[in-house]
């Protein structure tokens, strides 16, 4: 589903991702983690062209864009692939005047995804499942931090991506409502067998969710592979480092 390939990234002078090739493949769950600074967030961000690879390519959906300048061409290209891309930050950026229900259902209507009904059908059962469903008519500012993440997951879903990109998701909770905002992720993994991009430092989520983990370090990946094996034997001592620190 998503193809990074030679992705590379400067801002100014300072190159923060230096050759970084990804493949996702459908219902992959794939872990990236490493250290601050280390360009996790970049990759992420050049996967939906929040910032522009300065060369490489990126490819989600079968549409394959290139770095470097925007032409005419290239916008309407970026706005195509982003249709197929829905991503979760860590600040949930919910809009505070719209109620739950239309933070959910005010992207796909204004793309006209379906009829006013249907739209709604769906936007009430997306929050079902991420277990909101009588928090519809309420505003973002009533809802806790874990049920505002919870809600941003839903509206990025109500686009029917096919990979969904999370950063840090968990990062700005409070220790008691990491749990809920992980365990929806987990079953649209398990459930929805959605393709998932997720720079996380919660390794027992890891552990359990991810088919392949990525080690970032000064903008590379330095080692990667499944769970088991990069948390439990390293080959890098960077990566054990790491790994000591965040265990
Ligand atoms: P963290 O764990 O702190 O989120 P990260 O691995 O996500 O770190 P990035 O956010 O990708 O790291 O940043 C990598 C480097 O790029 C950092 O040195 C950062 O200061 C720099 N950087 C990121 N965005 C910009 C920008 N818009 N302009 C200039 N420098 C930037
Ligand atoms: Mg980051």
């Amino acid at each position: 589903v998503v193809r990074i390939e030679d992705l590379h990234k400067s801002f100014g002078q300072l190159e923060v991702v230096k050759g970084v090739d990804m493949d996702v493949h459908r219902g992959e769950v794939v872990v990236i983690f490493g250290r601050s600074g280390s360009g996790k967030s970049t990759v992420l961000r050049c996967v939906n062209f929040i910032e522009d690879p300065t060369s490489g390519s990126i490819e989600v959906a079968g549409i394959r864009l290139e770095g470097g300048h925007r032409t005419k061409r290239k916008r309407e290209q970026i706005r195509q692939l982003r249709v197929h891309v829905g991503m979760v930050f860590q600040q949930f950026n919910l809009f505070p005047n719209m109620t739950v229900l239309d933070n959910v259902t005010c992207a796909p209507r204004c793309a006209g995804k379906g009829s006013d009904a249907e739209i709604t059908k769906r936007g009430q059962e997306l929050l079902e499942r991420v277990g909101l469903a009588d928090k519809a008519g309420e505003h973002p500012i009533r809802l806790s931090g874990g049920q505002q993440q919870r809600v941003a997951i839903a509206r990025a879903l109500a686009m029917e991506p096919d990979v969904m990109l999370f950063d840090e998701p968990t990062s700005a909770l409070d220790p008691e409502l990491t749990g809920e905002v992980l365990s929806v992720m987990k079953t649209l993994s398990t459930e929805m067998h959605m393709t998932m991009m997720v720079v996380t430092h919660e390794m027992g989520f890891a552990r359990e969710v991810a088919d392949r983990m990525a080690f970032f370090h000064e903008g590379r990946i330095l080692e990667e592979g499944p769970p088991q094996q990069l948390i439990s034997s390293p080959a890098h001592p960077e990566t054990r480092a790491f790994l000591d620190a965040v265990l």
